[in-house]
This record gives structure tokens, sequence and C-alpha cells, in this order.
């Protein structure tokens, strides 16, 4: 199968990209330097040769160096933009299908240190899924790639190397040694990685817990305004909880009040208030849309997985009871990366469901977080039949996208 959308020409060569027995490859035909470029094998045809090449890193890179649409950019200046962290690197495809025709900027490539430790994958394979998805999808309206949650410079350092456009500074573990301690961290690091650069710089603190006062907010966002940091967005811990996989916890009311005085801050700073496990927040959306007027940044990243794993109940029964299995068991383990209150005694045992029962354990909560922090465990023993799943059922999965994220958008 041809994907159309993926057909480009580049000087004499035309590239596009098809899936051959559940391989997707790049093939080139033609001469110059695209068809040079890329590693791959030569297949002789009567026609003329054609090269086929597989998705890795290196033919990744070569394609952005070919292809200036295939390279993530800076979001400076875009008003609504979406982080999709695509946790098994096949969900971009159809995210680009959800967001092309509308008002929406995609970050198609964002993982924290937390995912690429747990997925086994690093920012290199993160920014190829991105770049072959874009690529396949022709897609040409732009992405970013954020390197979430970095805490040292180490860490920073290297999402930069990979070609990374935006830089999630997580200070929190700097918030117990005071808020002066937080800003010259963030200082720091801005002077030496992101000044004079056109990288997106985001300041977070939502991972503590304690909640961000309005004066808190704005005594950093003061300091790092005097200090010329240049802010593209700040993700404070808002009041009540923002947990993985489920909807806002806490007084809507109380949240609207506080939300409006921090959207009031980071208009008058200029920047973008950013919110974090903005996945499946439905309570809270129209509250965050209206306040900031769609000038906003949104992070969703375990959603992707969660919609995976409900395709997977549905057209492989027996592996989802493997990963469900797997997850309840590795629970406590991915309790020390992952703040859930999940009460496990409320999901149904599964010997007690059919296989028709099955995907209606990913709209119970309980469920919904268990399965949603414990894909480290479950993919380092399932990794092969999942991918072998989805690539088979990849419309199956893009119309679950489709549905989910359209939600989150407020269709
Ligand atoms: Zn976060």
């Amino acid at each position: 199968m041809i994907f159309l959308n993926s057909l480009a020409r580049h000087g004499d060569a035309t590239l596009f990209m098809a899936k051959e027995d559940g391989v997707k490859s790049l093939y080139v035909y033609g001469s110059g330097e695209a068809y040079d470029a890329p590693d791959g094998e030569v297949i002789a045809l009567p026609g003329g040769n054609v090269k086929r090449c597989p998705l890795t890193n290196q033919n990744a890179r070569v394609l952005r160096g070919l292809f200036p649409f295939t390279r993530p950019v800076s979001h400076k200046g875009r008003a609504f933009t979406l982080g999709l962290g695509d946790r098994l690197g096949l969900a971009s495809a159809g995210h680009i299908r959800l967001i092309r025709d509308r008002d929406v900027f995609p970050v198609l490539a964002q993982q924290s240190i937390r995912e690429l430790n747990l997925t086994g994958r690093t920012y290199d394979d993160v920014l190829s899924a991105a770049v072959w998805a874009v690529f396949q999808e022709g897609y040409r309206k732009g992405y970013s790639a954020d390197g979430d949650h970095l805490k040292t410079r180490e860490e920073v350092k290297m999402a930069l190397d990979c070609g990374f456009t935006m830089i999630t500074l997580d200070c929190s573990e700097h918030i117990p040694n005071g808020l002066a301690a937080v800003v010259r961290f963030a200082v720091d690091i801005y002077n030496e990685f992101i000044r004079g650069k056109d990288i997106d710089f985001e300041l977070s603190v939502d991972e503590t817990h304690v909640t961000t006062s309005p004066e808190d907010h704005y005594f950093v966002a003061r300091e790092l305004k005097k200090a010329g940091v240049e802010l593209v967005s700040l993700a404070p811990r808002f009041c009540g909880e923002f947990q993985k996989g489920i909807d806002y916890r806490g007084d809507v009311r109380e949240f609207e009040k506080e939300f409006a005085v921090h959207a009031g801050i980071a208009k008058e700073m200029g920047y973008k208030l950013s919110i974090h496990s903005g996945s499946d927040k439905y309570a809270v959306f129209p509250i965050i849309y209206r306040e900031t007027g769609r000038n906003v940044h949104i992070k969703t990243a375990g959603t992707n997985w969660l919609e995976a794993l409900r395709v997977l109940a549905r057209v492989t029964p027996g592996l989802f009871r493997k990963i469900h299995t797997l997850a309840l068991e590795s629970l406590p383990e991915a309790k020390k990366y992952y703040h859930i209150t999940e009460d496990v005694s409320r999901i149904p045992a599964l010997d007690t469901l059919s296989d028709a029962e099955l995907p209606a354990l990913l709209e119970q909560d309980d469920a919904r977080q268990a399965l949603h922090v414990t894909y480290g465990q479950v993919l380092a023993a399932y990794k092969a039949p999942i991918y072998a799943a989805l690539g088979q059922y990849e419309d199956e999965y893009r119309a679950a996208l489709g549905l989910n994220i359209g939600r989150h958008l407020g269709d």
C-alpha cells in the first residue's frame, strides 16, 4: 500500500512511503542527492532502479536534511499548541489527520526522560517517529519537538543535540529550596542553552505536592523577566488533581477562580499557561479555553497509549487480558513514578468479563489509571505483539485517536 500523501519530489528523484507485508519503508526512484543519501537496498525494475530504505533514525536525519517541512520548529507566536506525546511512535499519523485542518499547532514529538526510560526509546527514536509520520501524511504546516520534564543540564543538552525545539525545564525538585532556587536554576539553564536561539522554553513546577499560588507564580515570572528569560509557557501546579488518564478531580469553582488569576499573570507576562496531564480533563477544558482565549499549551501523552489498548481489547482480546493482568501486578512499581489514586478493588475481575466486555475497562477510571502508568512493564513484556497488532489495525487505531483527541478539542 502506497501512502499517496507522501509523494514528494526532490531534484530528479521521487520519494514516497509504502507498507509492504506490514513493514513501512521509504522508496526513492530517479537520481541525485535524494536517491544517493538514504541507506537502502536497490531493487532493479524494468523502468529503472528503485531504492527501498528502512525507516531508521539515520534515514530520518537524511529526510530532515532534504525536506525542511519534516524538521521540528519553534511554535512561538502560535496561539493554541497541543502536545501529543506518542509513546509508541505509532500515533502521530493519526494525530496529524485529526489536527491538519484545524487551528492547532501540534507538538508531535514530546517525551519525558521517565517515558524514554520506561519505553526503552531515545530522543532520536522519538523525533524520527514524528519525522516519518509527517512525511507519510505530507503534512507541511509545521510541528514541534518537546524535551519534556528535563531536570538537569545534561538532559537539556541531549534533547537539543537531537534537534528538539522545545525544552520543558522541570524545576519541581528545587521548590523545597525556595523560589529563588527555582529562578536561579532556570536562569542558568536559559543562559547556557536557550538564549539567542529559536528554542521554546517552558518552566514546569507541576509535579510537586504544593499547589502553586498566584503569588508564587507572579514572583517567579517577574524574576525571570528581570533576568531576561523569555518563557513561551509555564506549567503551575493547579489546585485539585490532574491525574493521568482521568478527568479533573477537585473543586471546579475553586479551580476556575485560581485559573483565571494564573491566566491573567501569564497574559501580562507574555507567555502561555501550560496544562500538563491535560488528557481527559473534560470538566475543566471549557474553563481553560475560555480564560485563555485558546492561547494555551495543553500536553497530552498517555491517552494515545490508552487508545491503543482499547483497540487491542477489541481486536486481540487474548493479548489484552495478558496486558491487563501484568498492569495490575506492576502497579506498585509504577506508582513509584506516577501519582495516581486508583482503587484496584473497584476494577472488575478479568475472568468475570467476556471478550466483548473488555473494551469497557477503558471506561473505568481505576482500570484506566492502572493501564496508563504501567506501560513500561507492559512494553518490556509484550512490545512485539503490541506493535504487530497495532501495525495490522492501523486504521482502527487512527479512528480511536480521532475520537479521543477530538473530544479534547471540544468536538
Ligand atoms: Zn508535567
